[in-house]
């Protein structure tokens, strides 16, 4: 499964030339009939690109890039069909969706396997790659840790990407003399004390190793799974931190409870925990809008504020289409579909979706992202918001992207963009 590093490594990834493919496969069940034409509709696709990017004068590369997809896909095929669990989401013995980003120009493939969650079979060229399915998936199914908790044991687990690991199972057993009733029931009370504070540290140190794990980026967010009586004691023992990062909790005997079931109930905790926080944040940002505060409706604010450094989390609608231009000299895009950076005076070249388009910058200065699904107050706003981290005065100059030295891409950009001048006058 794909790493940060590695998203990032995508994110950064740019061809002059426009040759940078992005295939995603999605397998389809064998008793649907579509499956056989997975393969076909790759070459299908491959034929496409190549006829398009021969009209432009550019193949060479290309045409090693599409042949190797093309082989790909139909040894995808003949896995999937030996797979048992053709919807299995990334179960063990299920089939996996697959990435494929290349760009032969460059030297440049790379294959990650993903949840058999994507939405179908693509193949896009252009001078980035196509991150929209990915960053989708991402938010969708971000790194859970699942903890498992009784009063002498726990075990974790972490869910990424839809796959269910276990990382520990740690072991406090109780003591021989507390587990009796002591003799001939005399010293009763003092073991029962005994059960109770080894109960006590167990969850002291679970709760510690938590806070330990969630301070060093092992998960983002945690569920727990334990019984009603152990809450009760395990609750008090939580950081302030770690119980903020507690998305809920399930009902779950540790020593009996499924794979399964843990990761159901997981998931159905993180998809109403994810759909509660979409709304929070979509009601949060339109009112901060409407107080011009913290928040920025519309295409054009929004991309104004991008540049500026100031997006806490980005709202996209689901199925968010727009067109924008970008500067083929400083990369600014802008909403006005100008022949000319306002920015830096270079030509300008057309984005055909400019929610895509801003995917990377999103990626590298790590942006939260939230697609929103059919909500008619945001359709009403434009599709397009964001929460700020605060707001700068100048928000309404575009010389505050070139003037500005609040964050640390604007100082490289106005560095480009300097760089740039000097070259137009010189
Ligand atoms: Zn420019």
């Amino acid at each position: 499964m794909i790493t940060r590093e590695q998203i990032h490594e995508l994110a950064e990834f740019e061809d002059p030339a426009a040759c940078a493919f992005s295939f995603y496969f999605q397998p389809t069940p064998p008793r649907n009939k579509a499956h056989k034409e997975e393969a076909i509709l790759t070459k299908d696709l491959a034929r496409e690109a190549l006829r398009r990017l021969e009209a432009k004068g550019k193949c060479e590369s290309a045409r090693a890039d599409l042949d190797r997809i093309v082989r790909l896909s139909q040894d995808l095929r003949g896995k999937d069909l030996r797979g048992k669990d053709l919807r299995g989401n990334g179960r063990r013995g299920g089939a996996h969706a697959r990435a494929v980003f290349a760009c032969a120009a460059q030297g440049f493939w790379r294959e990650y396997d993903l949840p058999a969650q994507l939405s179908g079979t693509e193949l896009m060229v252009n001078r980035h790659f196509q991150l929209k399915p990915l960053t989708q998936l991402l938010g969708a199914l971000p790194s859970l840790g699942i903890v498992l908790v009784d009063r002498h044991r726990a075990r974790l687990f972490d869910l990424r990407l839809g796959e269910l690991t276990e990382r520990m199972d740690f072991l406090h057993p109780a003591s021989r003399r507390g587990r009796s009733a002591g003799f001939g029931g005399y010293d009763g009370g003092h073991a029962e004390r005994r059960v109770a504070d080894e109960a006590l540290h167990h969850f002291k140190f679970i709760a510690e190793f938590l806070m330990d794990a969630l301070e060093k980026g092992m998960f983002e967010k945690w569920i727990l799974g334990c019984q009603d009586i152990h809450w009760s004691q395990f609750e008090p023992q939580l950081h302030p931190y770690a119980a903020q990062k507690l998305l809920g909790r399930f009902a779950a005997e540790l020593a009996h409870v499924s794979r399964e079931d843990i990761r159901s109930q997981a998931e159905t905790i993180f998809a109403d925990a994810q759909e509660k926080r979409c709304q929070e944040a979509v009601r949060e940002t339109i009112n901060q809008a409407r107080s011009n505060a913290r928040g920025v409706t519309g295409l054009r604010r929004v991309l104004r504020s991008l540049e500026a450094g100031e997006v806490q989390t980005l709202l996209l609608g689901q199925n968010y289409h727009a067109q924008a231009v970008e500067c083929s000299g400083c990369g600014h895009l802008d909403a006005h579909l100008v022949s000319f950076c306002p920015v830096c005076g270079r030509e300008t070249r057309e984005v055909v979706d400019v929610g895509e388009a801003i995917l990377p910058w999103i990626i590298r200065h790590d942006i939260e992202l939230l697609y929103v699904k059919d909500d008619p107050e945001f359709d009403k706003v434009g599709n397009i918001a964001a929460l700020l981290r605060y707001r700068s005065e100048q928000n309404s100059n575009l010389r505050s992207i070139t003037d500005g030295v609040a964050h640390p891409s604007l100082r490289r950009r106005s560095a480009l963009v300097a760089r740039y001048r000097d070259r137009a006058s010189g």
